[in-house]
This record gives C-alpha cells, sequence and structure tokens, in this order.
C-alpha cells in the first residue's frame, strides 16, 4: 500500500503509454501513482511488442508523437546510462508490385512534408542498403534511416527507474476496480486493495482500455486483437533496417523484421483477417505462414533457427489511430488507449503530451496532435500505413 493516499494524478496501467506518462508527469513536478494489475512494469503488451520505433506515419499526429519518442529512445543512453538496445537501423518498406510502389510513392510526398528522411529508392540502390533482398521483381522501396529499434523491456524498466527517481510511486499487484467521483468530477481510483485519491486519472490500460474507461460509464472503441511474433538464434550481422512488406496475402496483412541489436531476427506478422479477443496462447499456424513469406523476399532467411514464438494484443481502435484527451462525460478523466501496433513508439512522445494537456501548456501542433486523436472524431477514416 502507497505510504500516501493522495495524488496530483493517478496513471491506470504501467504499460508503454502508462511508465513514460508517469516519468513525464513526475518531470513536470506531479505527484504521481501508477496502479497496476500485474506484478511488475511492462506486463501486458508492452513486453510482446518487437521493438519497432518509426516515426514514417501516414499522419501529422503519430509523425509528430514518435519524432519526439525517437529523440527520447536515441538518447537516453547517454543522457541518464541505462542501455535500451537503441539502434538506428531506420525502416524500409518494399515494393514488388505496382500497387505497393505507387501506396508508399503517395505516402512520400505527405511524409516529406512533415520533415521525414525518407526516400525512394530504385532496386539497385536498396539492395545496397540490404543486399539479401530476394531481387526476383524487386522494384525497389522506401528508406527512412532515422528510425530504428530497442528494447521494450530495457526501456519499460529505464523509464519506469527514472520515473521513481523523480517520485512517481508504483503500486503493482493493484487491479483498478472503480473510479470515485464526487459532484461529476474524478476524485480517485478504486483498487481491489483500497482506494487513492486524485482529481484527475489517465486510463493507459492499454487492452483493457474499454474495461477501464467502463467503470467511468465511458464507452470507447478499443477492441484487442492478438499478433504473434518470434526470436530467433543470434547471428552475425547481415541487415540493418526492419522490414515490412505490406503485400496482402491469404491469412495475412503485412509483416515485418529486423536484426536486433544483439543479432537475433525478431519478426511479426498481421493476421488477416484480424483474430479478435484477449486469447494469448501460441499457435501452430503462425511460424509456417510467417516464414514462408519472409523466406520469399529474403532467402538467405532459411538458415536461422526460430528459438520463440509468443502471442500477444493489439488494442485496435476502428480507424487505426489511438484514442487520446480529456473525457467529455466525466472531467478529470484522461484517455490514453488504442494505441494499435505503435504503442512501444508513441509512449514517451506521447507521455509529454498527456503531461502538457494536464498542465493547459499546448501548442498549436499540440492542438492539432490532439484534434486527430479526439475521442469524439468519427472514427470513419483508415490508417494507411498500419
Ligand atoms: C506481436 C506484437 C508486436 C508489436 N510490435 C510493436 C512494435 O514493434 N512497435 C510498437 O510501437 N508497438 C508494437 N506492438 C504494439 C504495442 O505492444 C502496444 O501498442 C503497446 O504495448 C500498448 O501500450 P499500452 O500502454 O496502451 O498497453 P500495455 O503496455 O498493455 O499497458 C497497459 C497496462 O494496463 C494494465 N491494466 C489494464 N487494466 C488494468 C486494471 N483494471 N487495473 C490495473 N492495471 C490495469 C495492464 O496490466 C498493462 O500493464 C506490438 C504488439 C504485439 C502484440
Amino acid at each position: 500500500m502507497a505510504a500516501n493516499r493522495t495524488f496530483d494524478i493517478i496513471v491506470v496501467g504501467a504499460g508503454s503509454v502508462g511508465t513514460p506518462a508517469a516519468l513525464a508527469l513526475a518531470e513536470a513536478g506531479l505527484k504521481v501513482l501508477v496502479v497496476d494489475q500485474y506484478p511488475s512494469v511492462g506486463q501486458g503488451s508492452n513486453k510482446r511488442a518487437i521493438g519497432g520505433l518509426r516515426a514514417t506515419h501516414s499522419d501529422p499526429a503519430k509523425i509528430r508523437l514518435c519524432l519526439r519518442s525517437l529523440e527520447i529512445f536515441s538518447t537516453w543512453e547517454a543522457r541518464f546510462g541505462d542501455k535500451i538496445e537503441w539502434r538506428r537501423g531506420g525502416y524500409s518498406f518494399v515494393a514488388y508490385r505496382n500497387e505497393e510502389e505507387r501506396t508508399l510513392k503517395e505516402l512520400l510526398v505527405f511524409q516529406k512534408k512533415y520533415g521525414l528522411l525518407v526516400d525512394w529508392l530504385d532496386a539497385e540502390s536498396f539492395r545496397k542498403i540490404i543486399p539479401d533482398l530476394n531481387p526476383e521483381g524487386l522494384l525497389g522501396g522506401t528508406f527512412s534511416p532515422g528510425d530504428g529499434h530497442a528494447s521494450p523491456l530495457l526501456a519499460i524498466h529505464a523509464f519506469y527507474s527514472r520515473a521513481k527517481k523523480l517520485g512517481a510511486e508504483f503500486l503493482f499487484n493493484h487491479k483498478t476496480t472503480g473510479i470515485l467521483t464526487a459532484g461529476g468530477r474524478v476524485r480517485g481510483v478504486r483498487t481491489d486493495k483500497g482506494d487513492y485519491d486524485a482529481p484527475a486519472v489517465v486510463n493507459a490500460a492499454g487492452p483493457w482500455g474499454a474495461e477501464v474507461a467502463a467503470l467511468a460509464g465511458i464507452d470507447v472503441p478499443v477492441r484487442p486483437d492478438s499478433h504473434e511474433a518470434a526470436v530467433t538464434e543470434a547471428v552475425a550481422r547481415f541487415l540493418e533496417p526492419m522490414v515490412v512488406d505490406i503485400r496482402p496475402v491469404a491469412g495475412s496483412a503485412n509483416y515485418y523484421f529486423y536484426q536486433h541489436d544483439t543479432g537475433q531476427v525478431i519478426f511479426c506478422i498481421t493476421p488477416c483477417p484480424s483474430i479478435w479477443g484477449m486469447d494469448v496462447r501460441e499457435t501452430s499456424t503462425f511460424l509456417p505462414m510467417v516464414s514462408r513469406r519472409m523466406v520469399g523476399v529474403m532467402p538467405r532467411l532459411k538458415n536461422l533457427r526460430v528459438r520463440r514464438t509468443w502471442r500477444g494484443l493489439y488494442p485496435m481502435t476502428p480507424d487505426g489511430f489511438p484514442i487520446v484527451g480529456w473525457a467529455r462525460e466525466l472531467e478529470g478523466y484522461m484517455l490514453a488507449v488504442g494505441m494499435c501496433g505503435q504503442g512501444f513508439m508513441l509512449g514517451p512522445g506521447l507521455g509529454e503530451l498527456l503531461t502538457r494537456v494536464v498542465l493547459g501548456t499546448t501548442t498549436e501542433d499540440d492542438r492539432e496532435t490532439l484534434a486527430y486523436l479526439s475521442p469524439y472524431r468519427e472514427f470513419k477514416g483508415q490508417e494507411k500505413l498500419k
């Protein structure tokens, strides 16, 4: 039990979003409590992420948030000393068909407008960056050298340690079971181990986001769907960028893989149709499906041995964008849910944005970002680069 029961703000969820948010809030001098149902940080979706970090998105909100996240990840070790296995390997989107070439080139115009360092490379130049790509039918692809990857577990532990150093308190094995209110506004949270008071509560409950919103009588369209991933043995470096193939094939949409800083190849695939629900038991269909596709684009991968597979949840929204902002239904209740497949890369940038929202110090850019992520948008669009 926390020694003190009264805080400036309580964050529900010590995951990819809640932990860096707690850090940013504590940095701003607020008295923060984070509660999580599990025994330690990152035990929800965070530890199941494969570690990809990119700003190469198709909308200004994610571009801005992830550019800031990349700054935080890439300078973390130099500033605070923790190794988070950050590596600026870049991201590459491959094109083997005219459809993907067209989509990627269309997006490029927009991405450049927002200051992203990304370019189209023809097949020959592309293979200079990724020499092992299957040359047969390769048209080229986009490459963004500023993107990279890091370890989700090491990064969240680094954020957690620093947040604690700055005074944030964390309570594990505490499940939030209710939101306390008085006079139509937030008064605190009820957990299975006791009540805690604060005039503001952030719902950063990831795949459980809708459940925790419902505790406040708020309906949010966050629905978890499951994705599988795997890691191979570690081998000598042969690959720098994340390779993303967005061609849809029966049974799967895109898939992506990269060689981690420590030598293992890590990969995952987006099932099509989506597999809705909270089931995180591994399947026997994932590995044959993804390895066939991966060996197709990079034949050399057939020599690698897979060490482990796992399955985790994307907290999905109908349009593929997060849901962020104060709830109109209950004063003092903030939503930071629906991160889809990008919560790890959004987390640090989003944590700082949430802090500016709480302090009332948002900029014009922030307000544009928040409009994209508004809980009250129509959810009609579709993200182009999932
Ligand atoms: C296979 C796979 C690969 C992925 N790869 C990437 C990637 O490369 N890059 C990337 O950016 N993202 C990736 N993701 C997505 C990323 O993991 C998620 O978007 C992100 O972790 C969501 O962050 P979150 O903080 O919203 O949720 P979480 O990290 O799940 O945190 C939510 C926390 O809330 C807690 N909680 C929930 N309900 C309660 C309650 N009632 N009381 C107390 N605590 C509660 C949970 O225990 C949990 O710790 C991947 C996901 C999967 C499954």
